[in-house]
């Protein structure tokens, strides 16, 4: 799907939702539906046109990014050029977008508009992948399983925990990654039972466990895998919690195609790790999809409930965290198909030691 498709199905929902506009604020839904890629603009679309506002630094490079797309360079705020481009009617604004004091001032500017909010609408076009999108997601994650590797074939090499993740993270723009898609998680020993821990300064201990959670950025996509090293000799809790672990997320996997609902697929996993007494131990949902963001929709956990579609991208990552012992977490990148999903990660989720 190109940009004037998605533009022509985002006029098709605004049709059925009954809205004569839409004022997109989020940045990430103003780049798919427009290409423009910037820190300050906002895009109205209508059944039939776009109109993206931007300010002056964006001149000459938004006219180039953009498609099928009418810019406006307005003043710093944006605000003072709406009323011109915004029709009168029903006005959708992005609730999960926009702030009190925004929605104020958008209120101030359309005072002929009824404004209505809305919730992921540009999101829900956004859910399942186009070819293009899918390409760049697997660019993303070869980078990112090839800095990986690197680490896993090298080890930490006397590195903290700080400087591993900075590591990971210049290999990966070494290999042409725009960044890292988040902020690299690495995490030794008891550190390691919080599931978003920050890297410390400090040195990764011998015999324990190591999580490593890392992505990287390509054309503006985003991966994300998760593995557990471990670094000698492991204490019993451990071996075990990892090997429940293991057993979970290859059975997620495994039970990973379109037609699942997402809470059913959390089950499989939640199931393994609860009947091996660990269930208290797993207390974040079991995926989430990746795209432009590095979580976006569909949510795989027990809240909710939304059906695998082909084309869904999704983390498969169940965890668990043992406090003051520490953590494990086993993350795959996962296309979703017809009949099963294909696992876009590549490097093995086998227990495997590292050298500190
Ligand atoms: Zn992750
Ligand atoms: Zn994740």
């Amino acid at each position: 799907m190109s940009i004037p498709a998605r533009q022509a199905r985002i006029g098709e929902v605004l049709r059925e939702e009954g809205l004569d506009a839409l004022v997109v604020t989020d940045l990430v839904n103003i780049r798919y539906l427009s290409g423009f890629v910037g820190s300050n603009g906002v895009l109205v679309v209508t059944p039939a046109s776009r109109v993206l506002l931007t300010d002056s630094r964006y001149t000459a490079a938004a006219r180039t990014m953009v498609e099928d797309t009418e810019v406006v360079i307005a003043g710093r705020d944006l605000m003072d050029r709406l009323a011109e481009v915004v029709p009168q009617g029903r006005v959708g604004i992005e609730a999960e977008h926009v702030t009190v004091a925004r929605r104020d001032r958008f209120a101030g500017r359309l005072s002929g508009a009824e404004l209505v909010p809305t919730a992921g609408l540009v999101e829900g076009l956004r859910v399942v992948k186009e070819e293009a999108e899918l390409e760049a997601i697997r660019a993303a994650t070869r980078i990112a399983d090839a800095a990986l590797s690197r680490l896993v074939e090298e080890g930490f090499a006397g590195r903290t925990e700080a400087a591993t993740a900075w590591a990971l993270e210049g290999w990966m723009r070494e290999m042409g990654a725009e960044g890292a898609s988040f902020d690299i998680i690495v995490a030794g020993g008891a550190h390691g039972a919080l599931p978003h821990a920050v890297p410390r300064a400090e040195a990764i201990p011998a015999d324990t466990l190591v999580v490593v959670d890392m992505g990287a950025r390509h054309a503006g996509y985003a991966s994300d895998c998760t593995r557990t090293l471990a670094t000698g000799t492991l204490p019993a809790a451990l071996e075990e919690a990892y090997a429940v672990c293991l057993e979970a997320q290859r059975a997620a996997l495994a039970a990973c195609r379109a037609g699942v609902l997402t809470k059913d697929l959390d089950s499989v996993a939640r199931g393994i790790i609860a009947d091996a007494g660990l269930g208290d131990h797993f207390g974040h949902g079991l995926g989430h999809g990746v795209g432009l963001d590095i979580h976006e929709r569909p949510w795989l956990r027990q809240e909710g409930g939304e059906v695998l579609q082909t084309g869904m991208v999704v983390t498969i990552e169940p965890g668990i965290y043992l406090e003051g012992v520490g953590g494990v977490r086993i993350e795959d990148l996962a296309i979703v198909t017809d009949d099963g999903c294909e696992v876009l990660t590549r490097v093995p989720t086998d227990l495997t030691t590292t050298s500190i």
